[in-house]
């Protein structure tokens, strides 16, 4: 028998535009505590603890994002998600209790985005759930970027250079969509490991330092990305 989903709105606290996350878990007491975490910050909820539910109230609300957890009654997190994917592109956290690798390895290969271990901070879950909104938003608001003749499909995650296609890994492409949404604008490592890592990352902010030096020799355009002596880096225009 299905249980009725709980939707929650925060009212007149609801930011604009922070929009409705889809919990998928069975547990009670982690449930309410992901759901009071996201109402807090400004997001709609809508709690359900199974993936059958999951999959009605989907297409339900306008869910910007599902945070789901693997040990179900019923149809497991591996297979909700598979049955998501299917249909929609709407980006997944899997959060579980068993944190052996194949888990997670198994959890991307079915299509999620982001992978959270039990136990998990509820504030490291909603610092990914948020990374990963940040990153979907410029996708949606507006798919090709440009700076000088450097040409950003956000979409279809590509860079080109004067028209050449430049192959960049994950994190430098995220590190320059960063930068090329803010151009003349100095962003300290710390605002940009956040906003590209989306939440602390062991390495540190030598990381960032690591990135930017590999962006400027792909990209060929060093004077591009501009270190700003004890505050970060800026894109500059030309
Ligand atoms: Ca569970």
């Amino acid at each position: 028998m299905l249980s009725q989903a709980v939707a929650v709105g925060t009212g007149g606290g609801r930011r604009a535009g922070a929009g409705t996350v889809l919990i998928v878990e069975d547990e009670h007491s982690i449930g309410a505590l992901i759901r009071s975490y996201l109402s807090r910050d400004g997001y709609g909820v809508v709690w359900v603890r199974s993936g059958e539910e999951a999959l009605i109230e989907l297409v339900r609300h306008p869910v910007r994002i599902v945070v789901l957890d693997i040990g179900l009654p019923g149809m497991d997190g591996f297979e909700v998600c598979r049955q998501i994917r299917a249909r929609s592109s709407v980006p997944i956290v899997m959060v579980t209790a068993r944190d052996e690798e194949p888990d997670r390895v198994a959890g991307l290969e079915v299509g999620a985005d982001d992978y959270v271990p039990k136990p998990f901070s509820p504030r490291e879950l909603v610092a990914r759930v948020k990374a990963i909104l940040r990153r979907s938003e410029p996708a949606i608001a507006e798919p090709i970027m440009s700076l000088g003749d450097i040409v950003l499909d956000l979409q279809g995650r590509e860079v080109a250079v004067g028209g050449e296609p430049v192959e960049l890994t994950t994190k430098e492409f995220d590190l320059l969509v960063c930068l090329m949404e803010n151009p003349g604008i100095v962003l300290s490592r710390d605002t940009l490991l956040d906003r590209a890592w989306g939440t602390t990352y062991p390495g540190g902010t030598r990381t960032v330092d690591v990135h930017v030096g590999q962006l400027r020799k792909k990209l060929g355009r060093p004077a591009l990305i501009r270190t700003v002596r004890g505050a970060g880096y800026k894109a500059v225009k030309s």
